[in-house]
Parts: structure tokens; sequence; C-alpha cells
């Protein structure tokens, strides 16, 4: 069953709700749009129940992964599915100024 997640929120607010929301689901999609002349931001979030992660490639199989709290420190916390890089690349990490959307890779082809 997919669905769809729409969050509005502060921007300084953005990497802490992104671990909650897309830790306790498997996101198909992400977008991060700039509103309110920039200081707040809509997250639209496409996502399905959360599964396994038996075959991930973020995580080690346990569904748990180090995240980046915004003072520095890491903390592991469950697995959003999204890499680092493409985290970094949407805007969903403190100090991220780019907003790419981000979409899951097909597992299969
Ligand atoms: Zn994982």
């Amino acid at each position: 069953m997919a669905f769809e997640i729409r969050i509005l929120c502060d921007h300084a607010d953005v990497p802490a709700i992104a671990q909650t929301v897309l830790g306790s689901v498997d996101a198909t999609s992400v977008r991060r749009i700039p509103v309110a002349g920039g200081t707040r931001s809509n997250l639209l979030i496409g996502a399905e129940h959360r599964g396994s992660h038996a075959d991930c490639t973020v995580c080690d199989d346990d569904g748990m992964t180090l995240w980046f709290l915004p003072d520095g420190t890491e903390q592991r916390r469950p697995c959003t599915g999204i890499d680092y890089e493409d985290l970094l690349a949407a805007g969903l990490l403190p100090h991220a100024p780019r907003r790419e959307p981000w979409q899951r890779r097909a597992i299969r082809d």
C-alpha cells in the first residue's frame, strides 16, 4: 500500500523530522520545497509500510544506521533507506543547501 506524507515545518526542524518520519516507513520519493518566503519547508514523501531491511544497501541488514545530529555527533537510529549523499542532496541533513528530489532506485530491473 503506497501513500503520501505531507509535512510543513520550519527549515531548522527538517533534519530531525525527516529522520523520524523516514525511519518509520519505506520512502519511495522525497521532495523538499521552500515555502513561506523561504523560512519553512514542505516535505512531500512517497512511502510504503516499513518492511524488512534485509536487502537494504544503506544499513547492515539490521534496520539501523548512523545518523548525524545537528551538534555534529552521531547516533544509531532507524535506517531511512536513503544513503548519506542522497540525504545531503535532498536537503534533509543540517546545513544541506541543495534540494534535489530523491527517488528510490528500482531494486530489480
Ligand atoms: Zn536499511
